[in-house]
């Protein structure tokens, strides 16, 4: 057996400590639970960069029905109907669950909660907390309310790198400490809450720990990945050169901010009916050809927001500020950068994955709610719908036996080769973003290919695995739908109106399809 040290985590493991997790965590009615939070809480979590809010339908003049019909429009006609139904409907009662926590989310004079409005929402429908400050005191409340709790153990420090499968049931994680050092972590179930997949591009909003380990890990053990194509690019990220970007929120456009090149023009009037609020992947596509076409594009909140700026979007006007924009009287740099992972671990009503043992909540998990593209704001409300799913299933389940013998730590270097990362992100930016085609999808197979032969440490690895999902999934779509756009295939097709369910075997084969076929073409 090979040294590593073991730690026994009890009856629920949650891996991830953003929304989800620690929505789940507190929801458990089975204790003790263990959260692995790969960092201290709150950091590395896109849950606590979200700055626009939840969405819920809580109006007088709002309905589940109504969010619903709002929900299967952005998702391009492949959203699963039962599932958005299901979320909808528990919405209310999740808000009211974190406003029982603590979330100061924004009130009026009377008391009433403000719903602001976003994109593609045909209701104000929006809770927020400070104009864009509702990730960080959602999660600032979440952290402080699981510190406070004796039967929730937190271990920080502590990477996930594998699942343990034992008899074809999920029994850990393999994990690495500060030191590289491998540890193992067993529990009764297992609960991945390891959030989005954008760090895999080189331009992207997400934290840099978010490479899809969550699909990567669970896809090793088997699993069923549903809908990896489908990534979300946010259209209005700022454009200063920092990784992450920083994001400009949608809301700011729900004000009346306008998108204008360096020409002055307003380029969204001629592109879609509702312009700068059309959805998102038609406003990223609009922004993305102007930059094509070799002008520079900017959101113009001067007239809309002004002199409010620092007051109703603190957290954008100090991304600005640090850039040296002043938002109030400058139009702010934009481009388009991978957000949101539509797809994931492929999971039913209660969460559960198609492995025995494992299920998943938040980003990681693909439930069918966003189709081919998320509604704004409907993210959060599925990670503490499905963080509280979970945890009511896993507490319904019964608890298995935790005495078996652990087989052999996987082999695997954990340092990680800087270099092949940033290769991976190029290509995925270049050839798998915002405008794909045959070509461009076949180079990004190879490149991952080539990187999936050698051995650059375990991180390398587990993100070219994503990677791998999403890029052969999006060659083999010979279609456009939602946030997944064909340059070679511009149009819907019925034919491709339904969901993708894939495995890592599969994705090889389609690898190996893809790249004989242009070796057939070139010979
Ligand atoms: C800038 C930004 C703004 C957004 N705004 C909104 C918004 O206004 N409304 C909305 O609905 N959605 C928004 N989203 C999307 C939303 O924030 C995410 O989809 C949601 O927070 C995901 O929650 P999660 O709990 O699944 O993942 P996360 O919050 O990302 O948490 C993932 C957790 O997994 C941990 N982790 C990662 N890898 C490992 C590992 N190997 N081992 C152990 N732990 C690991 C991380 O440290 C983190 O704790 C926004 C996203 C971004 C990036």
């Amino acid at each position: 057996m090979s040294d590593y040290k073991v730690i026994d985590a009890g009856p629920a493991l949650v891996v991830g400590a953003g929304l989800a997790g620690l929505f789940a965590a507190l929801k458990f009615k089975v204790r003790p639970v263990t959260i692995l939070a790969g960092s201290p809480i709150g950091s590395n979590a896109s849950s606590a960069w979200a700055q626009g809010g939840i969405a819920a339908a809580m109006g007088d003049d709002d309905s589940p029905a109504l969010h619903v019909a709002d929900t299967i429009v952005a998702g391009a006609g492949i959203v699963d109907e039962a599932i958005a139904r299901l979320v909808t409907e528990e919405a209310a009662a999740r808000i009211e669950d974190l406003v029982q926590m603590g979330a100061p989310f924004d009130r009026d004079a009377q008391g009433r909660l403000v719903l602001g409005r976003e994109a593609a929402h045909g209701r104000k429908r929006i809770v927020r907390v400070k104009g864009d400050q509702a990730g960080a005191a959602i999660m600032a409340t979440l952290a402080a309310a699981v510190r406070a709790k004796d039967d929730i153990r937190v271990i920080d420090g502590l990477r996930a790198t594998g699942l343990i499968m034992i008899d074809g049931r999920a029994r850990g994680v393999w994990t690495r400490d500060a030191a590289g050092k491998r540890v193992a972590v067993v529990a009764d179930a297992i609960l991945f809450a390891l959030g989005g997949s954008g760090g895999l591009f080189s331009v992207t909003t997400n934290p840099v720990t978010a490479r899809g380990v969550g699909i990567a890990m669970a896809a090793r053990a088997g699993a069923v990945i549903a809908d990896p194509e489908f990534v979300q690019f946010h259209p209005t990220a700022l454009d200063v050169g920092r990784d992450p970007a920083p994001l400009a929120t949608e809301a700011l456009r729900g004000e009346g901010a306008t998108l204008i090149n360096d020409a002055g023009i307003r380029f969204m009037l001629g592109a879609h009916p509702d312009a700068e609020l059309a959805p998102r992947d038609i406003v990223a596509r609009g922004i993305f050809r102007e930059i094509k076409a070799g002008r520079r594009t900017f959101l113009d909140a001067t007239k809309a927001v002004g002199d409010a700026f620092p007051e109703r979007f603190p957290t954008v006007y100090a991304s600005c500020i640090a850039a040296g924009i002043d938002p109030r009287i400058q139009p702010i740099p934009v481009a388009p950068a991978a957000h949101y992972h539509m797809g994931g671990i492929a999971s039913d009503e209660h969460g559960r994955s198609a492995i025995p043992g494992l299920w998943v909540a938040g980003e990681c998990a693909g439930t069918g709610l966003h189709g081919a593209n998320r509604l704004a704001s409907n993210s959060l409300l599925e990670a503490i719908v499905f963080g509280a799913r979970t945890a009511a299933d896993i507490d319904a389940t019964p608890q298995g036996v935790r005495r078996f013998d652990l087989p052999e730590a996987p082999v695997g270097d954990a340092a990680e080769d800087a270099r092949a990362m940033a290769l991976l992100r190029h290509t995925m930016t270049a050839n798998v973003g915002v405008e794909r085609d045959a070509a461009s999808l076949t180079a990004a197979l190879a490149d991952i290919m080539a990187l999936r032969l050698a051995d650059h440490g375990e991180t390398v690895s587990a993100a070219a695995d994503t990677a791998l999902l999403i890029a052969a999934a999006a060659w083999t779509r010979q279609e456009s739908r939602g946030g997944h756009f064909r340059s070679d295939f511009p149009e819907a097709s019925d034919d491709w109106k339904r969901r993708t369910m894939t495995t890592l075997n599969a994705a090889e084969v389609i690898a190996a399809e893809a790249l004989l076929g242009s070796v057939d073409r070139a010979a």
